[in-house]
């Protein structure tokens, strides 16, 4: 059993020498260094911050912004064991394959392989983020016992399913840090090492291989780790910082000689009240308003989806769509609602109204991108800027995905649909963040468009790699946590090999 190390309390510039070093102990990391703790390497966990949350470590995430409003950079994650799951809400849901596809009408879309490769991995991503057992889309015939789906018309819009983690006691999401801490102690092979600021990722002469990282520590001991092979695990926002802030071989930053690193930032939009949703018989069922619970423990929630065919074809990104409270209808609209029934000859007296939410696919961006600032932290490392931007084009693709439902209801002769906003001052006066950091270290088989390759590797170093939801080219609408951790699985499968 190997306990947990303190890189304070070690004797200044000690010098470690493992097979892999893995920079971030967040669901990436802690995935990876389980998935390989019988491999034989020796691993080493470097995790920045301690077991609990400490403001001075925390503020180590604070940057600048600039362009639309966004939640502080210190703000939308944590920097202790676990990372953001210390805080996440548990959704999970898999990409779809539209997801992995490069679409003409969505441009630099497209993953370097298709659903196929991760369907592998899922199995095992859903027992780590422990959210019972696989059905997502299966879900309806047990799910309609419990009340009828929303019934729509044929058309591109369908009732999909999220499911959620939740620890053994039932009642919290996953925690990673706490969940795996003693497996992670358990593990002979893997030492996780805390409060190991990773601040550079220093190459060798011909700047074709990772020679050494240097670690600090708050209390200021300095230490040098020399891995063979290095993963980044450090989040969306800091695997893009430390790329960028590692410039002294590299001058534009490590994996930076096509100016990729930061670029194509995103997060999912989560505007509120988005829309009214009238169903004429009042029938909700409430798996749609709240989670539920099966026999089997799996807990479930339905959400509102497009289809990969309405996607393709009205060019538009992914959104979910969730259905939230008993929404109050003034006298105007009631006034529609009646109207409208009578046209379709339905019984509307007993109508209920509810407002929808909605989790957007942002379209990838160039321009929306992080980059080093001049201020520094308090371990002298460049803080992050976030020129942040959301297109008329973005809202425009999801009201077209609700009007479509909209069509489907009236179609199906059960419901109608009242768009809240037009104007982007009325988007983005409701606008909430998902917090899902996204895109920075994009993954390309061609070095011009993508960061890293297919296997996650920084294209032209050989033993540097990165995972997390950086490397995703095409985000989807899904929550990242589940798909980031089989993304990692498959990269242990890839390095069991490349390090053997
Ligand atoms: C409020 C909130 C709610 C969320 N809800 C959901 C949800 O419902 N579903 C979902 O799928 N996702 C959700 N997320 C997103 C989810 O938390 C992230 O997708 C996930 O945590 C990312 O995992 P990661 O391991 O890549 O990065 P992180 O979780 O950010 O972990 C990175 C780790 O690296 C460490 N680190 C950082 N820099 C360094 C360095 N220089 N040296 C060493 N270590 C370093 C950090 O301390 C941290 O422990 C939510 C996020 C937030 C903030």
């Amino acid at each position: 059993m190997s306990a947990f190390l303190d890189a304070r309390s070690l004797p200044r510039d000690t010098i470690l020498t493992p097979d892999l070093a893995i920079v971030g102990g967040g669901p990436a990391g802690i995935s990876l260094a389980l998935a390989l703790a019988e491999s034989g390497q020796k691993l080493l966990l470097l995790e920045a911050g301690g077991l609990g949350f400490d403001a001075s470590a925390q503020k180590l995430y604070q940057g600048s912004e600039s362009g639309v409003a966004y939640p502080a950079l210190d703000g939308g994650r944590l920097r202790y064991l676990g990372g953001s799951t210390n805080h996440w809400g548990g959704w999970c849901r898999p990409l779809d394959e539209i997801d992995f596809e490069s679409r003409p009408g969505l441009p630099y879309s497209g993953w370097p392989f298709s659903r196929r490769e991760l369907v592998p991995y899922f199995a095992r991503a859903q027992a780590l983020v422990e959210a019972g057992p696989w059905i997502y889309d299966g879900a309806d015939e047990a799910m309609s016992e419990n009340g009828p789906m929303l019934s729509l018309g044929p058309g591109g819009v369908y009732t999909s399913w999220f499911q959620f983690s939740k620890t053994r006691d039932g009642v919290l999401p996953t925690h990673f840090g706490d969940r795996y801490r003693d497996d992670l102690k358990k593990a002979a092979n893997v030492t996780p090492l805390l409060n190991a600021n990773v601040m550079g990722i220093r190459l060798s002469r011909d700047a074709l291989k990772v020679d050494h990282l240097e670690v600090a520590t708050l209390s200021g001991n300095r230490l040098t780790v020399r891995p063979r092979f290095t993963v980044l695990a450090a989040g969306a926002m800091e695997n893009a910082r430390l790329l960028l802030a590692s410039n002294d071989v590299m001058t534009a930053g490590v994996g930076n000689g096509n100016d990729l690193v930061g670029r194509f930032f995103a997060d999912h939009p989560i505007p509120r009240d988005v829309a009214t949703l009238v169903l004429f018989d009042g029938r909700m069922a409430s798996y749609y308003t709240n989670n539920m619970t099966l026999p089997n423990g799996a807990v479930l929630r339905a959400a509102l989806s497009p289809r990969a065919e309405f996607l393709r074809r009205s060019n538009v990104a992914g959104s979910l769509t969730t259905v939230e409270n008993e929404a109050k209808l003034d006298p105007f609209a009631t006034a529609a609602v009646v109207t409208t029934a009578q046209a379709l000859g339905v019984d509307a007296s007993r109508a209920k109204a509810f407002s929808l939410g909605c989790g957007m696919e942002l379209a990838p961006d160039p321009d929306r991108r992080l980059t080093l600032d001049h201020a520094r932290d308090a371990l002298g490392m460049p803080r992050l800027s976030l020129a942040m931007t959301i297109s008329d084009d973005d809202f425009l693709h999801f009201r077209e995905t609700l009007a479509e439902l909209g069509r489907q209801l009236l179609a199906a002769r059960s419901g109608m649909i009242h768009l809240s906003y037009s104007r982007r001052q009325e988007w983005m006066a409701a606008m909430d963040w998902g917090n899902h950091h996204l895109g920075t270290t994009r993954m390309s088989e061609d070095p011009k468009r993508g960061v890293v390759d297919a296997d996650g590797r920084v294209h032209g170093l050989a033993n540097l790699y990165a995972a997390g939801s950086s490397v995703f080219p095409t985000y989807g609408s899904s929550n990242p946590t589940l798909n980031l951790v089989a993304l990692t699985l498959r990269l242990a499968d890839h390095l069991k090999k490349a390090m053997a």
